[in-house]
């Protein structure tokens, strides 16, 4: 019997959770990991009317993109959707910002849905930066330190792994009563040759990489020191930017592209000051990213929500915006990670929501 744990872990293989934003609450909501699956629901959000949905088609799980406990919980009301996943008994595991940075994700749904091709980073994701772990080692154990911390994934930048910078010197010490000293005696100074060895090491293994120094370093009490950097940031991007595989269309035609690609009600838009060839994606609440869309040299930026000096901004730069809604924009991800679940699992019954919809209405 496949259970929510070998379905969690198949999600963090796909769209690792340690990715996620710091402000984001991806990962089991409700409910344990040990609990047996037969049928799951997949959906962006989680409403009533997706539990009932859940319930008729007696699924045990729900996976969906947006979170059901976002902040600190005080008191659980008889409403609320934590409180009736629990009472029903269905299990809750969201995806949120670990799906919208994945590779084949939320924007490489949208990117694929709307027919771009080359398709580049759009933007860093810039919510935490790097460390940089320094560890002074024997040197007779740099190298198993060095290979044990590089595994445990230190030393990761862009295209390039097991980046390490190493300084030999000499380390002092005293040996005080009671020490177990790998170099010197118990009561009396000793010197060692040493390595100052340097690691940057991405936020979400920082734990992982402290731990795999700690179990290979020789020394009783190691000496390191952790330091967050500024210049360095994780390398995950948000957004996309590509190119349509078809001849420049004009603003508008872009924009009645956009609406029927992503089968929406309508979009809001921003027309551009020239035809659309090269786009910018960033699906959901996006709009704090034109900059970065603008910067990529793109003639238009589709994501899914904006505000009023956003749309002033892209009218300036001459850049075609276009708000096709929260809802278009992210929910392209739902079957494709239906039917990747269906791949992986095929004694599991996995189905999208059919009853999920854009709760606002055009007119
Ligand atoms: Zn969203």
């Amino acid at each position: 019997m496949i259970t929510v744990g070998q379905i969690y872990n198949y999600l963090d293989q796909i769209a690792p959770f340690d990715y996620q934003a710091d402000w984001d609450n991806s990962g089991l909501q409700v409910g344990s990991y040990d609990d047996p699956v037969e049928k799951v629901l997949v959906a962006l959000d989680v409403t009533p009317q997706i539990i009932q949905e859940a319930q008729d088609m007696g699924a045990q799980m729900i996976i969906s993109h947006h979170p059901v406990l976002f902040h600190a919980v005080k008191r659980l009301e008889k409403e609320s959707i934590p409180y009736q996943l629990a009472k029903a008994g269905i299990v809750s595991v969201a995806c949120h910002t670990n799906l919208d940075t994945a590779p084949g994700g939320v924007n490489h749904c949208l990117a694929s849905r709307l027919g771009l091709v080359d398709l580049q980073p759009l933007n860093w994701d810039t919510s935490r930066n790097f460390y940089k772990m320094t560890v002074f080692c024997p040197s007779d154990h740099t190298e198993k330190v060095y290979r044990a911390m590089t595994q445990a994934g230190a030393g990761t930048l862009g295209n390039y792994s097991g980046c390490a910078f190493t300084t030999p010197g000499e380390g002092r010490f005293i040996c005080e009563e009671g020490s177990r000293p790998y170099i010197g005696e118990e009561g009396k100074e000793a010197t060692a040759k040493e390595d100052r060895l340097e690691m940057l090491v991405p936020p979400e293994r920082i734990k992982a990489v402290r731990a795999a120094m700690l179990v290979n370093h020789p020394y009783e009490q190691p000496a390191y020191d952790i330091v967050e950097t500024s210049s360095v940031r994780r390398n995950t991007s948000f957004g996309l930017v590509g190119k349509l595989t078809f001849d420049a269309l004009s603003p508008q035609r872009f924009a009645y592209y956009v609406k029927e690609q992503l089968k929406a009600p309508g979009v809001r838009f921003v027309p551009g000051n020239r035809d659309v060839s090269k786009v910018a994606v960033l699906g959901g609440g996006g709009d704090s990213s034109l900059h970065d869309a603008i910067r990529s040299g793109a003639d238009a930026f589709v994501t899914g929500e904006c505000k009023h000096h956003v749309l002033l901004q892209a009218a300036d730069a001459g850049i075609t915006f276009i708000d096709a809604g929260h809802f278009f924009t992210e929910n392209v991800v739902v079957p494709a990670l239906t039917d990747k679940l269906k791949k992986q699992f095929p004694e599991v019954e996995f189905k999208a929501s059919q009853l999920i919809s854009d709760p606002s209405q055009w007119m």
